[in-house]
């Protein structure tokens, strides 16, 4: 038995992660990993979390009951609310439905396996990725056997948006595509559109009749404000686009490992939204009967409990912030100290927890091999792993491999 069973490749990113952990050189940096540190380069449990969890802890009335099959009620409303807005029109009309999800790639699976079964595609099933993408994008449609496609959307001789063959291409697609779109802090480049950008995306949309599969893993890692960071699937939703969007707590909160997320289904009418909804709790009743309690239980205490709410969004623009300082700092290091060939503006353009360098792989290699900074081949780097201890090494490291 299982002799026939291929020997899969390592994770590239898992990979990376093992590989710096068994160097012994004590000015190693890790920028491959995708979670945030503080400026000590140690993991940080949000100041906010840890209240949330004393209170939980301490509550006489905590059982370990199954929550419901679509995910714990005061959860996935509070956390619609967040990504959708307070006064969203689409939850006042009842026209949302959630379900709890294991993360963000929980949701992503969960969305790709209701439109798999219920989407109807004009044609074969297929959905249309940013070029670059999040990499699991590929491997989590296929598993559902929809086929994963790409539009252009990073241009390396910019380093920025490749606006216009974007656009061309959302405009060639057949009517009603299937198109996945980072809500904010695009995963791995850093460009997002900006919001008179999103407008024209949105018109084709509408023109087209395409389906929005938004996926938002970073609400507030991008300018450190969560309603800013929401903006461009709420224009969607106030243009009244057919969309569902991906939400992930991992980053913004933190709760990597306690796997916190929800897929919301913005659907035309009440009568429909709960027809969908009925049809998310079939389908997650066979993969995993019902979510786990213990991260949504302290999510469902910071978004409704008003104090904590505030301190969270204190938290998040601890978090944001110190990233916006590194990229400054990076930047000023390049361009005003060292004098680094090139045009490193796209290090403060960028946003979010990623930047694409715009290095090509071999010098991306040889920052691995010569400086022993671990980054991913494609020169994107987690602002996340720079400090004020490390941030000048790094800039001199890189200024080696750009020079040769
Ligand atoms: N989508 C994107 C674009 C991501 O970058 C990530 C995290 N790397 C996820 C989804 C899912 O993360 P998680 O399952 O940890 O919430």
């Amino acid at each position: 038995t299982w002799s026939q069973v291929p020997l899969a490749p390592p994770d590239s990113i898992f990979k990376l992660s093992a590989a710096y952990k068994d160097d012994t050189f004590p000015n190693k940096v890790n920028l491959g990993v995708g979670a945030y540190r503080d400026d000590d380069n140690k993991p940080w449990v949000l100041p906010v979390v840890k209240k949330a969890t004393k209170i939980l802890l301490e509550d006489p009335n905590l059982d370990h009951e199954y929550l419901p099959i679509t995910g714990l009620p005061s959860y996935t409303t509070a956390a619609a609310k967040l990504i959708l807005g307070e006064d969203s029109p689409a939850i006042a009309s009842g026209r949302v439905s959630s379900a709890q999800t294991i993360s963000g790639t929980g949701a992503n699976h969960l969305g790709a396996l209701f439109l798999s079964r219920f989407y109807q595609f004009n044609g074969d099933k297929k959905v249309y990725l940013s070029d670059p993408t999040w990499v699991n994008h590929f491997a989590i449609f296929r598993n559902v056997g929809i086929d994963p496609l790409t539009y252009p959307y990073y241009d390396p001789k910019t380093i920025g948006l490749a606006f216009g063959a974007f656009l061309d291409t959302l405009k060639s697609l057949p009517e009603r595509s299937a198109v996945l779109l980072h809500a904010c802090a695009h995963n791995p480049t850093g460009v997002d559109p900006s919001r008179e950008q999103w407008g024209q995306i949105c018109d084709v949309f509408l023109a087209k009749g395409h389906y929005a599969f938004f996926d938002c893993a970073y609400q507030g890692f991008a300018s450190g404000d969560l309603d800013n960071d929401a903006w461009a699937v709420r224009e969607f939703v106030r243009r009244e686009v057919p969309l569902l969007v991906c939400q992930s707590f991992a980053k913004n909160a933190g709760l990597y490992g306690e796997r916190v997320g929800a897929l919301h289904i913005v659907a035309p009418t009440v009568e429909t939204a709960g027809r969908v909804k009925s049809q998310l709790s079939v389908l997650t009743r066979s993969e995993i009967s019902n979510p786990p309690a213990y991260g949504a239980r302290i999510v469902s205490l910071i978004l409704n409990n008003p104090e904590l709410f505030d301190e969270w969004k204190r938290d998040i623009k601890t978090m944001a912030g110190r990233i916006i300082q590194m990229r400054k700092e990076l930047y000023k290091l390049l361009t005003e100290e060292l004098k680094t060939p090139g045009n490193w503006d796209h290090i403060i353009n960028q946003i979010g927890m990623f930047s694409f360098t715009g290095i090509s792989p071999d010098q991306s290699q040889a920052l691995v091999e010569k400086a022993h900074v671990y980054l991913t081949q494609n020169g994107r780097i987690s602002m996340a792993g720079l400090n004020s201890h490390n941030v000048r090494y790094f800039a001199e490291s890189l200024d080696r491999a750009v020079r040769g």
